[in-house]
């Protein structure tokens, strides 16, 4: 958080706002959520996977709201302008944001469940919205979405599927946190394989959890893959210096070799 005032008064009261919004982002439903969602299923950290299948306590404080908070009141936004679109045409056009069962299982770890942003009966495809820096906007537009956003997709594509939907395309709409209109569409033909692959990997590190118990052998914690470049700065489990995996876990700095390696080594 950055808070600033003209005067001593104004300073105290920035840094209270901050706190607040602080506060109130750490006990909405979206950062209080335990289970595993769609969005994180595709994690290409293992380390990261696992402490979340363990609903590890999370170490890193320094991670900010409130680009998620911002994603949210333009999710809400944008819900309500469809919900008033499929309303004036009648009603069945469009799904939006509805609770869709990716994966059901007697068993409550092997659920998983999410909240589909949009779906479109008339091109039969799953959209998601995603709210970005314009940094990483020109990156997805270049690069497409990656693998993390790209199983998200056909995740929620086998969630309509698994509600009756014939699925042909999943969409993620990029749009710019930018003083300007930028909107970015990558879409792809409904693949129910990556979905079903993405659910597989899951089960098999959750497997190994079960089977390293790092609960009980903290230097197990080591064991689990992480990535050649993981995105270490959004993650909960960050806790830079870290030599002790229990505790939080030092991540990989591409800038600084000498973090990179102790995370290798850690
Ligand atoms: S800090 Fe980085 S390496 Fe460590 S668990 Fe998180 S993403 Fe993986």
């Amino acid at each position: 958080m950055i808070a600033t005032g003209n005067d001593e008064f104004s300073q105290t009261l920035a840094e209270r706002i901050g706190q607040f919004i602080i506060d109130a982002d750490a006990n909405s439903a979206r950062t209080m959520q335990k289970a595993i969602g769609p969005s994180e299923v595709g994690e290409p950290c293992e380390r990261q996977l696992a402490y979340k299948i363990l609903d590890w306590p999370e170490s890193n404080d320094a991670r900010d709201p409130i680009a998620a908070i911002i994603g949210t009141g333009f999710h809400l936004w944008i819900g309500e302008r469809f919900e008033a679109r499929n309303e004036a045409l009648g009603g069945t056009r469009y799904k939006v944001e509805t609770r869709v069962t990716v994966r059901d299982s007697p068993i409550e770890t092997a659920r998983l469940t999410g909240s589909a942003d949009l779906y479109d009966r008339l091109i039969r495809a799953n959209l998601d919205w995603k709210l970005v820096g314009a940094s990483s906007h020109d990156k997805y537009r270049r690069q497409g979405p990656g693998e993390k956003y790209r199983i998200q997709a056909h995740l929620y594509g086998l969630g309509q599927e698994n509600a009756g939907e014939h699925v042909d395309r999943v969409v993620i709409v990029f749009i710019a946190r930018y003083h300007e209109l930028k909107v970015h569409v990558w879409s792809e033909a409904y693949n129910r394989q990556i979905a079903l692959d993405a659910l597989a990997r899951l089960d098999r590190i959750r497997d190994q959890v079960m089977a390293l118990d790092p609960e009980s052998h903290p230097e197990r914690w080591q064991q689990f893959a992480i990535p050649e470049k993981p995105n270490c700065r959004f993650c909960a489990y960050l806790k830079p210096g870290s030599s002790d995996l229990s505790q939080g876990c030092p991540g990989v700095q591409s800038s600084n070799p000498g973090a990179s390696l102790q995370a290798l080594i850690a």
